[in-house]
């Protein structure tokens, strides 16, 4: 095994081709300690202002900020609340007048400290204020890390759904800092895990083979298995990015378990009782259910890939989420109704052939998902009684 130090000091470079856009994802521990060096080396000497929230903060915001400071390059930090319930129109609104308060100019830069809300949010902010602006992601958890800074999907949630108000705004540049994940409490490294695992379901089945065997490494922070489960998966995205930016084709497959997952977070209120993550795993579980019930997979397949969600601590059923309510099958195909993907009014879902290999359908009705899911709901409160 490579020394943590051996592996700073190289950190990994992979470069994304998104459309007119090219940038770098720099990945390693320590790299935070050269942010300052590596923006200034791809972005110039812009002026930043610095975008995190209160968890993130008081762990790993001062560092960055002391250096951009040192170099008069710090315009400002605005520091929002930390969860899903940032991702809204009032603090999209309060962080574009803050960016505009603190004098951040067309040429300046911000940058996103934290996780997939804080990439997401503030992403949306950089493309709108003075038309846009440039924007570098330093994410700090494993689901940011993995996926969701890489490919420029900005966003934020509305009662009607989520993610349903959005851009697409490239970053110039990704420190991906693993070391930074050595703060994450648990439930969070499962929602990352999650990410990763579904890219190697789409397309790397090797990868998701690796991540069964190695999860418990992941988990435990070990820089190399870090490393390695960032930079596979930021591959992998990073080409799924280059062949189709914009999510005409391709992309879509990165909605594996999204759909059913989308409207499991948005029932829930994105809130704490269902993390995104945990919502994605239990989607990817009725994915291939449905996949196995139309015929497309063997059973052991849909086992397997449970098996290793429910390893890791994810939940896998509805049951599994807290609390006394659950949602019934046609409140879930109501919400789903207004995924993005919905074309002349039919749902697009992600379906499996095998392990590695996933593809877009359009050929299952909302009757037919409907059906699915009052079976499954009607399997899992009747398991529970056993
Ligand atoms: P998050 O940003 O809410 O972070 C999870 C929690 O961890 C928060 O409480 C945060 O404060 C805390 N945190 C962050 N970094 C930390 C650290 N180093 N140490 C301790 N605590 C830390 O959530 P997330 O799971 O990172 O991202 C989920 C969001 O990402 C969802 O809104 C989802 O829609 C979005 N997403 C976007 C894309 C995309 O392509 N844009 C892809 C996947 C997911």
């Amino acid at each position: 095994m490579n020394s943590p130090s051996a592996i700073a000091a190289r950190p990994a470079i992979v470069n994304v081709h998104a459309g007119v856009h090219t940038y770098d994802v720099l990945i390693g521990p320590g790299l935070m300690a050269q942010a300052a060096d590596h923006i200034e080396a791809r972005a110039g000497s812009a002026k930043c202002a610095i975008v995190t929230d209160t968890n993130v903060a008081h762990r790993h915001l001062a560092p960055l900020e002391a250096e951009l400071k040192a170099r008069n390059r710090h315009v400002g930090t605005k520091i929002v609340a930390a969860g899903e319930a940032t991702k809204s129109f009032p603090a999209l609104a309060e962080l574009c007048e803050s960016l505009l308060g603190m004098g951040l100019e067309r040429g300046g830069l911000v940058i996103a400290l934290g996780g997939g809300v804080i990439g997401d949010v503030t992403g949306l902010a950089a493309s709108l204020v003075r038309r846009g602006v440039r924007l570098v992601q330093i994410p700090t958890t494993l689901l940011s890390q993995v996926d969701s800074s890489i490919g420029g999907k900005t966003g934020i949630n509305t009662p009607q759904g989520k993610n349903l108000v959005g851009t697409f705004h490239q970053p110039s540049l990704v420190i991906a800092d693993t070391a930074l994940l050595k703060t994450l409490p648990v439930r969070e490294v499962r929602s990352g895990d999650v990410e990763a695992a579904k890219l190697g379901l789409v397309g790397d089945a090797e990868f998701f083979a690796w991540l069964e065997n190695n999860w418990r490494s992941v988990f435990a922070f070990d820089d190399e298995a870090l490393v390695r489960a960032v930079e596979v998966s930021v591959r992998g995205k990073a080409g799924v990015v280059a062949r189709d930016e914009t999510e005409t084709g391709e992309r879509m497959l990165l909605n594996l378990g999204h759909t059913f997952g989308h409207a499991l977070e948005a029932w829930a209120g994105y809130s704490q009782r269902l993390l995104h993550g945990e919502a994605v795993a239990i989607g990817i579980c009725q994915a291939y259910q449905l996949s196995r019930d139309l015929g497309l997979i063997d059973d052991a397949v849909v086992q397997r890939v449970t098996a290793h969600l429910a390893a890791v601590g994810l939940p896998t059923r509805v049951a599994d989420i807290s609390g006394d309510s659950k949602p019934d099958a046609a409140t879930l195909v109501k919400i789903m109704g207004q995924d993005k993907k919905v074309r002349d009014g039919r749902l697009t879902l992600i379906l499996a052939r095998e392990i590695g290999t996933a593809f877009v359908s359009r050929d299952v009705t909302a009757e037919a998902v409907q059906a699915f899911l009052t079976r499954s709901l009607a399997d899992e409160a009747g398991r529970a009684h056993i």
